[in-house]
């Protein structure tokens, strides 16, 4: 069983500090998988019971001898690195928007992420780029900043990205991709929110996937955003072992709106490389749909979807 001695006051409010004290596969006494290191911030490793061999926080960054089994799956089924690259790191999937990879660290390595095989060798974005892709597809009305995660970058950094996307009168969105309200909620300053707030169309959207994970400083973090008039939507990826059970999906969607965070997707686990052993049954998310359906309101019900390759859209499940 993996344990570990956290560094003291693992809950720093120092998002500098959490990055430079991040934890390693061997900090837990397991064995790295170098195709996809292991690496979580002491805040986000100190929501987990190491004692429990199927805490569903630890089972999100913990390297699990089940991604190196072959589960069928390739690194990249949504042509990331193939026909939706129109520059490095700038990518198209659908025709109102495109995602620009501004960061290729996160705060933590998820084990369920879908860019796990890609990250790796990934080239991050370029503003110019950007542009370039924007001024060749007048039909682009959403941009995507994500990475990795975008709030890796230092305040100017990430402000140089959102500034010169909020000089395109021509969008109506700029979302920011980011967990970190799970994983680094201390990285949202109050400095950092004020200025991001300057941009009207800024929406954040993160990725809380247990209830556990809406701490004190989680739904602080939430808390400023919402107050600066920046809205927030979560979108959850159905893990098995993690949130598969609907009542804890429930709770999580809850506590979501309690927190005025609004439950938008939640996404069945995509087919990649090296996360089948995260995918739940068939017959799982269907069942999940109804029941929240029938626990939760409209506005704390989210949408069950599937992100299936090659397909124009998202579909319900
Ligand atoms: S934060 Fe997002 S990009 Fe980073 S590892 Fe997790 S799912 Fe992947």
């Amino acid at each position: 069983m993996p344990s570990i001695d956290l560094p003291p006051n693992p809950r720093r409010a120092d998002w500098r500090w959490q990055l430079r004290h991040a934890l390693r596969a061997q900090d837990f006494g397991l064995a790295e998988n170098p195709a996809w290191p292991c690496r979580v911030t002491p805040y986000y490793a100190s929501l987990a019971d190491l004692s429990d061999p199927a805490d569903p926080i630890a089972r999100q960054f913990l390297p699990d001898p089940r991604e190196l089994e072959p589960d069928g799956f390739g690194p990249d089924p949504f042509g990331e690195d193939g026909p939706a690259a129109v520059a490095p790191g700038v990518k198209q999937r659908f025709p109102d928007r495109v995602l620009a990879q501004v960061s290729l660290a996160c705060a933590a390595n998820c084990r369920h992420c879908t860019r796990r095989g890609l990250l790796g060798r990934a080239r991050a974005a370029r503003l110019g780029d950007l542009l370039g892709a924007l001024e060749a597809r007048p039909g682009v009305r959403e941009v995507l900043l994500s990475g990795g995660d975008p709030l890796l970058l230092p305040d100017e950094a990430l402000l140089r990205w959102v500034e010169a996307l909020d000089a395109l009168p021509r969008l109506d969105a700029i979302r920011l991709c980011t967990r970190t309200p799970a994983t680094l909620p201390m990285r949202w300053t109050r400095p950092l929110v004020r200025r991001l707030a300057r941009c009207r169309r800024l929406w954040v959207q993160t990725q809380f996937n247990h209830p556990r994970e809406l701490t004190p400083e989680a739904v602080e973090a939430c808390a400023r955003l919402v107050e600066r008039g920046i809205p927030v939507s979560n979108q959850s990826v159905l893990l098995r072992g993690v949130n598969d059970e609907p009542a804890v999906m429930a709770a999580l969607c809850a506590k979501l709106q309690r927190a005025r965070v609004r439950p938008y997707y939640v996404f069945v686990c995509d087919p990649v490389a090296g996360i089948g052993h995260f995918r739940t049954a068939p017959g799982a998310a269907a069942a999940l749909r109804g029941y929240l359906l029938s626990h939760l309101g409209g506005l704390a019900c989210p949408r069950v979807v599937a992100d299936v390759p090659g397909a124009a859209h998202k579909r319900d499940v």
